[in-house]
């Protein structure tokens, strides 16, 4: 399963709020073994969204947004969703349900435009906070707020699976350059995923489905590279 990561928001895009919430995805669509081929941070802005998930819907198995949920004047993701499937904004009555029976809220205690969703949509329940999420077609909408978000994702966890893929990691104090022949032996010997991250230190990371080609390419390298200093 191929999957895109959307977050939205200006803050984002600017640093001011770190990403947290595109880092959390990753990693839980990682470990249900389903591959994350984009993650894009769009402004605040309806056109913007509505390109981008537009294209995305058609090439990928999903589309998560995250952000610009609620009825502020710079929550545009409904909207920007709505647009992608050309559907029109309604209110939603399952929403407003929900909010009634679990918030003790009438419809005249939201500010207008909290149960909108576009049209035809599955309201996600909001456990965390007050606006709902949604899913349109293959498109799940959830908050910007990170306990919202992580909790609304529970709901919907279960459509998001593929094949588990093992990961090792080897650090080396070696220069990444010193490396490469090495790098390129052991993708030739094995079949598996093989990635460098320089840091302070090197990481090679191995990921691959089958548990013992991986323990067995991490095992080569580890053997013929000098390790960090404990
Ligand atoms: P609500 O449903 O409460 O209106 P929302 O979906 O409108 O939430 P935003 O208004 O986009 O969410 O953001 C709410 C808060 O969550 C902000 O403080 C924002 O910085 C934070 N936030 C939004 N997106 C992310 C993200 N990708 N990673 C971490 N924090 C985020
Ligand atoms: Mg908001």
């Amino acid at each position: 399963m191929r999957v895109a990561v959307v977050t939205v928001g200006d803050e984002l895009l600017v640093g001011e709020t770190v990403n947290t919430n595109a880092a959390w995805l990753g990693e839980q669509l990682r470990d249900s073994g389903v591959t994350v081929e984009r993650m894009t941070t769009l402004p605040d802005r309806t056109a913007d969204i509505a390109r981008v998930v537009n294209e995305y819907h058609a090439d990928y198995d999903a589309v998560i947004v995250t952000g610009g949920l609620g009825p502020t004047h710079d929550d545009k993701t409904i909207e920007g969703v709505a647009a992608a499937f050309g559907r029109e904004v309604v209110e939603s009555q399952d929403a407003l349900d929900w909010l009634a029976e679990h918030g003790g809220y009438t419809r005249d205690d939201l500010a207008e435009g909290t149960a909108e969703v576009p049209d035809g949509s599955r309201v996600l329940p909001n456990h965390e906070g007050v606006a709902p999420g949604c899913v349109v077609e293959n498109c799940y909408v959830l908050p910007g707020v990170p306990a919202e978000m992580k909790r609304m994702f529970a709901e919907v966890a279960d459509d998001f699976a593929g094949e588990y893929r093992h990961v090792v990691t080897v650090d080396t104090a070696e220069p990444e350059s010193a490396l490469l022949d090495r790098m390129a032996k052991v993708r030739e010997l094995f079949a598996v995923k093989v990635g460098s991250y320089p840091g302070e230190h090197v990481t090679v990371r191995f990921e691959g489905t089958d548990a013992e080609t991986v323990e067995e390419a991490a095992a080569w390298l580890r053997e013929r590279v000098d390790p960090t200093a404990e």
